[in-house]
């Protein structure tokens, strides 16, 4: 059975207070992340939050302009790459096209004059989690795009990490493919038990693979935690909106004596789950669109916790396959996005009712909170 991850596990990779700036430019400002043994925990963000950056400070590719990086406890300060229990695996897959699968994956090992027996030992041990002792003789060139990863991964895992670092390592991969390895990356880490850090701009790659996500922007993280919490409880409007599909409200909130309300400039009032923050006035609400039910103006049948219900027409459909997306638009001019099974037969220029349960608003506070 996989190894559970344990939420008092040790730690194995910490970041405190770590800025990171190219001169004028800060890639990186002030994070704080705390990696446990055994984890996979992904780095998800837009192109130029600073992902890669964290990543290649962890690594020792890249230094920090001030923080501090402990792995296992210890401090990275003035550790160089190659002194430290992680190694990385590359998008590029960085191999060399001369040497074959075999000396690819030896190569690490040979540079520390490992003894032959041993070596022999490692490199097999290596190709075999990656199911590809049969392609030891094989070069570069003679493989596909995802028998080059799997060697890639043979390669870091030959010097038996602690961690392994990740970097977009599916990202040359067309999708199909990228699937596939998506599960085979899944098992490997089931099956060593190692603390796996993953960087990658794709949402439902991070929400499929990892134990725990940080959503980064312009350098900082907006927030971290487990795929679900991520996708239900998004903290910020930018996480409700990166992470998945959403529908965001702007408003003013109202505190009132049943339940508190977003009221939106257009005259939408829009009920909302009881909270503590009695204080905030401008918000933003996240609805899910699958959260959001649909129904013709003569069934008219919602669920009995669907307090919020108002009319509208539909203004587009776009079929998916297994689900259709309805564009609807209120009379006060809002337009919400409403998933639907692809059986459904809801015409543009229709009539309908949307609804949904107060709680399934997200509501999300315009700052950043303190990360
Ligand atoms: P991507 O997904 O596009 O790789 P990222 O989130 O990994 O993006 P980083 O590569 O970490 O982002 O870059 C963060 C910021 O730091 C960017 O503005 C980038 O231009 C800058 N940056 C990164 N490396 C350097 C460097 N060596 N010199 C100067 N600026 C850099």
């Amino acid at each position: 059975s996989p190894p559970m991850v344990d939420t008092a596990a040790a730690l194995d990779v910490e970041l405190r207070d770590v800025i990171k700036a190219f001169g004028e430019d800060i890639a990186v400002q002030g994070l704080n992340l705390k990696i446990r043994q055994g984890e996979f925990f992904s780095i998800l963000g837009p192109s130029g939050c600073g992902k890669t950056t964290t990543l290649r400070m962890i690594a020792g590719f890249e230094t920090l302009t001030s923080g501090e990086l402990t792995i296992q406890g210890k401090s990275m300060n003035g550790i160089p790459a190659h002194r430290r229990s992680v190694n990385t695996v590359f998008q590029s897959y960085a191999l060399f096209n001369h040497m074959s699968v075999w000396d690819n994956v030896a190569f690490g090992l040979k540079i520390r004059k490992i003894p032959k027996s041993d070596l022999r030992q490692r490199v097999g041990e290596a190709l075999t989690l990656v199911q590809m002792e049969s392609f030891a003789k094989r070069y570069p060139n003679q493989l596909s795009g995802g028998q080059r990863q799997r060697v890639a991964l043979a390669r870091a895992l030959v010097n038996r990490p602690a961690v392994m670092l990740l970097d977009e390592p599916l990202g040359a991969l067309d999708l199909k493919l990228r699937k596939q390895m998506q599960v085979e990356l899944s098992n490997l880490h089931q099956r060593l038990g190692i603390t796996f850090i993953m960087v990658t701009h794709d949402q439902e790659e991070a929400l499929s693979l990892s134990d725990r996500i940080a959503v980064m922007k312009d350098g900082r993280i907006e927030q971290v935690g487990s795929p679900n919490e991520i996708y239900e409880h998004p903290a910020t409007a930018f996480v409700a909106d990166f992470i998945g599909d959403t529908n965001l409200l702007s408003g003013q909130f109202l505190a009132a004596e049943t339940c508190p309300l977003l009221a939106t400039e257009s005259g939408l009032q829009v009920s909302l789950p009881p909270t503590d923050h009695n204080d905030i006035t401008d918000i933003d609400v996240s609805i899910r669109p699958e959260k959001i039910h649909l129904s013709t103006q003569t069934d008219a049948k919602k669920p009995a916790n669907h307090n919020n219900c108002y009319p509208g027409e539909v203004k587009h459909i776009l079929y998916t396959g297994p689900h259709i997306h309805c564009i609807i638009e209120l009379a006060t001019g809002e337009q919400l996005r409403v998933l639907q099974p692809n059986h459904m037969r809801y015409q543009p220029g229709e009539s309908v009712y949307v609804s949904w349960a107060a709680v399934d608003c997200q509501v999300l506070v315009a700052h950043n909170p303190p990360s």
